[in-house]
């Protein structure tokens, strides 16, 4: 029985997310005495050195040629082998694009139960994850039998992990042959910012902001504390934001350190995607605003007024 923790690099880095993973599952492996392993996709040769010292005792590097971009078939068909060679108990990842589908495809291939959206163990049975329900209104507890469970966290779910070089460092040429339905015609970059799900500080405009044209002050606030920019779903559906940016139940579910809710009125559907977020600050002329209950700091306000004297404070 092992605990594997399964990533993905996005050109050979690892990810926010994929280091918050590999530490919950460090916790896992720690808690329940298991052997740790990571498995590292899409691994850069020469980037190898930074790969050995992921916390785990045995650190698996998939080449740069394993199959990405909709490759699922082939990526579980592979992954099914190693779960199966290393006798993997518990199977780890994040919620990058592509993972649960991956991971569902690969559980499917070995009939073993696959659980996603976990934000944490719940600490009552060392088995038991929580998970938000209902929009983020409650936390349900589950527990999940099975000799093999797979477990797919939420966005910002896990935490950073103890480093330790490893014992083992092992490479894989991926062999498996690549068979989809899908297939990748085009890239759309969107310029060079973090994506929002990784992205450590945000600051996001609703209604209250007024207009497209009122976001020069938002972006230089957002410049100046080194944060990504979002919106509410409203802002992106009169277009005054790309639709990149839209936060919410319908939107990117983000976990940041820092949100900044500018003019947002925290309604239900807009907290369900930032609900992980571990400072949220609003400013809304708004007492009343439902925001502030979510909310650690609020600034009763004007945001006409109160903008341009955070972004004055902070010359
Ligand atoms: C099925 C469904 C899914 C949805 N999914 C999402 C989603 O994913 N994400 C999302 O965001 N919404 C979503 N919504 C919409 C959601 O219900 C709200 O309507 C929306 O979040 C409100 O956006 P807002 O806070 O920007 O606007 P408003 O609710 O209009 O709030 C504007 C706020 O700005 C404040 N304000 C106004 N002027 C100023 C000023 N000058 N200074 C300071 N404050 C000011 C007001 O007091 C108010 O609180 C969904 C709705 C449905 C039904």
């Amino acid at each position: 029985m092992a605990v594997l923790c399964y990533i993905e690099t996005r050109n050979g880095e690892i990810t926010q997310g994929a280091s918050l993973a590999i530490g919950f599952s460090q916790q896992v492996a720690l808690q329940k005495g298991l052997p740790f392993m990571v498995a590292v996709a899409g691994a850069n040769d020469e980037m190898k050195n930074s790969y050995q010292n992921l916390g785990a005792e045995t650190v698996i590097l998939i080449d740069k040629d394993f199959p990405a971009d909709f490759q699922i078939a082939a990526r579980a068909a592979w992954l099914k082998n190693l779960t199966s060679e290393k006798s993997v108990s518990i199977f780890i990842t994040d919620s990058a694009t592509e993972n649960s589908a991956v991971v569902a495809y690969t559980a499917g291939l070995l009939s073993a139960p696959v659980f996603t959206g976990v934000t944490q163990g719940v600490g009552f049975d060392d088995s038991a994850l929580s998970r938000n329900i209902y929009s983020g209104k409650l936390k349900g507890g589950y527990v999940i039998d099975g000799q093999l469970r797979f477990i797919v966290l939420a966005p910002g779910a896990g935490t950073l992990f103890e480093p330790k070089m490893c014992d083992k460092l092992e490479s894989y040429i991926f062999s498996g042959g690549i068979s989809s339905n899908i297939q990748l015609l085009e890239v759309n970059e969107i310029g060079d910012t973090l994506p929002l799900t990784e992205a450590r500080r945000i600051v996001s405009g609703g209604r209250g902001m007024r207009g497209p044209e009122n976001w020069g002050a938002l972006e230089e606030f957002a410049k100046r504390i080194g944060a990504a920019t979002a919106c509410s779903r409203p802002v992106s559906d009169e277009g005054w934001r790309p639709h990149h940016e839209h936060v919410g139940q319908t939107g990117k579910i983000v976990a940041p350190e820092l949100y900044v809710a500018l003019g947002i009125s925290g309604a239900i559907q807009h907290l369900a995607g930032i609900s992980g977020s571990k400072v949220i600050v609003a400013i809304n002329k708004d007492p009343e605003a439902p925001i502030f209950e979510a909310a650690d700091y609020g600034i009763i306000g004007d945001l006409q007024q109160v903008l341009p004297k955070l972004i004055e404070a902070l010359d």
